[in-house]
C-alpha cells in the first residue's frame, strides 16, 4: 500500500469516527415536526366518484396556459399528428394527470382512477432540498410555490420529492421546474382551483384541509350500496349530488403520510395499487435535516475530517522536502550521481 492510499484511508477513518461519535451523541437538534398552517387549503380527490372524464386535466391546462401533450405512440400507429392530449403521466407540460390503474379488485370492476399532482406536503422535502429557496411553503395557505427567478436548475427537488412530482423543461433553452401550485393566483382572487371547478362529479373537491379531512372521515362511515349526498367543486354547500357508495379502504391517503399532505386521496382499493408510495408518518425533510444537524452538531465531524486533511497535506509536504535531499549531503545523493 503506498503512502497516499494509506493516508487517504486514515483520513476516511478519522471522518467516519467523527461521524459515528456525532451520531452516538444522539440527535440533539432533532427538528420538530411541521404543523399544518392555520389557513391550509387543499384538495380531496375521491377515486370512487371519478369517472375519468379528464375535465380536470383540461381545466388545469387552460388555467395554467400549458401546451397540449400527446401520445407519440398513438401518433405513429395512426400516422396523424397529435390533436389530442394524452400524456402518460405528469410531465413538463402536464401538472395534473388522471391515471387509470388495473387493480385486480373485482368488487370495484378491476380498475380505479387516481389523480396525480403536487401533494402540497405539510413538511415538503422539495423545499428542504432546494439550496436557494426557489421552492417555498406559504406560511398561511400551505401552498408550495416555485420562484423561477431564484431557481439554479440543480433539480435537487426532483430527487427529493417522494411522489416524483416536479418536472424539468429539458426541451427549453431556459428551463424551469414545473408543478401544480394549487392555482394560487386563482385562489387569491376567490376562484376555485381549475381542476375542482371543472370536475362534474365532486371527485375533486377544494376547501380548507381540516374540513376536507372531516368530509373524508364522514365518507369513511358510509356503507357500500347506500346513497349519500356528495358536495361538488367545494365545501361551501352550494352544489351537491347524490351517488351510490361503492366502498372505501378505511383511511385517507395524506392524512399522516410523510407528515401529512394538503392534497388528500380516498379510494376503494389499497393505495399502493394506485401507485401511491407507502410512506411513514415522519417527513423525509425532518429525517434528513435531523441527520444533517446531528452530523454537523458542534462542527465535530467536519472539524475532525478537516484536521485529518490538514495533517495529511502537512505530512506530504514534509516528506516531499525530505525526499529532495540537499546537494551538500553526498550521502543522500543517488549512487549513480555520486560516481559522476
Ligand atoms: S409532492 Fe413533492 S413537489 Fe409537491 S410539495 Fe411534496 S415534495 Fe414538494
Ligand atoms: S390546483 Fe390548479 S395547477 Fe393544481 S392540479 Fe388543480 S388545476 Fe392544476
Ligand atoms: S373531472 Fe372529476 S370525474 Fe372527471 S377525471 Fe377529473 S376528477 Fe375524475
Amino acid at each position: 500500500m503506498n503512502s497516499n492510499r494509506r493516508d487517504f484511508l486514515k483520513i476516511m477513518a478519522v471522518g467516519a469516527a467523527g461521524a459515528a461519535t456525532a451520531l452516538a451523541a444522539g440527535p440533539a437538534q432533532a427538528r420538530l415536526p411541521k404543523a399544518l398552517p392555520s389557513g391550509a387549503i387543499g384538495l380531496l380527490y375521491d377515486a370512487t366518484l371519478c369517472i375519468g372524464c379528464k375535465a380536470c386535466e383540461v381545466g388545469c391546462k387552460a388555467a395554467n396556459q400549458m401546451p397540449m401533450d400527446h401520445d407519440s405512440g398513438v401518433e405513429e400507429a395512426h400516422g396523424v399528428s397529435g390533436v389530442w392530449d394524452a400524456p402518460d403521466d405528469l410531465n413538463s407540460r402536464t401538472l395534473n394527470k388522471i391515471k387509470l390503474c388495473a387493480t385486480g379488485d373485482a368488487s370495484h370492476g378491476g380498475f380505479s382512477f387516481v389523480k396525480r399532482a403536487c401533494m402540497h406536503c405539510v413538511d415538503p422535502n422539495c423545499v428542504s432540498a432546494c439550496p436557494v429557496s426557489a421552492l417555498t411553503k406559504d406560511p398561511t395557505t400551505g401552498i408550495v410555490r416555485y420562484n423561477p427567478d431564484a431557481c439554479i436548475g440543480c433539480r435537487y427537488c426532483q430527487l427529493a420529492c417522494p411522489f416524483n412530482v416536479p418536472k424539468f423543461e429539458y426541451d427549453k433553452p431556459f428551463p424551469k421546474i414545473v408543478k401544480c401550485e394549487l392555482c394560487a393566483d386563482r385562489v387569491a382572487q376567490g376562484d376555485l382551483p381549475a381542476c375542482a371547478a371543472a370536475c362534474p362529479t365532486g371527485a375533486c373537491l377544494f376547501g380548507p384541509v381540516t374540513e376536507l379531512l372531516a368530509e373524508g372521515h364522514r365518507r369513511l362511515g358510509f356503507r357500500p350500496g347506500e346513497t349519500q349526498d356528495y358536495p361538488i367543486h367545494s365545501l361551501d354547500g352550494s352544489e351537491q349530488r347524490t351517488a351510490t357508495v361503492t366502498g372505501y379502504v378505511p383511511s385517507i391517503y395524506g392524512e399522516t403520510e410523510t407528515g401529512g399532505t394538503q392534497q388528500l386521496l380516498m379510494a376503494g382499493v389499497p393505495f399502493d395499487r394506485l401507485g401511491l408510495p407507502p410512506l411513514g408518518e415522519e417527513s423525509r425533510a425532518r429525517l434528513s435535516e435531523t441527520m444533517q444537524h446531528t452530523l454537523y452538531q458542534g462542527m465535530f465531524a467536519p472539524t475532525l475530517l478537516f484536521g485529518g486533511l490538514v495533517y495529511a497535506v502537512f505530512r506530504n509536504i514534509r516528506e516531499g522536502c525530505e525526499d529532495r535531499a540537499t546537494p551538500t549531503d553526498p550521502a543522500s545523493e543517488p549512487e549513480e550521481r555520486r560516481h559522476d
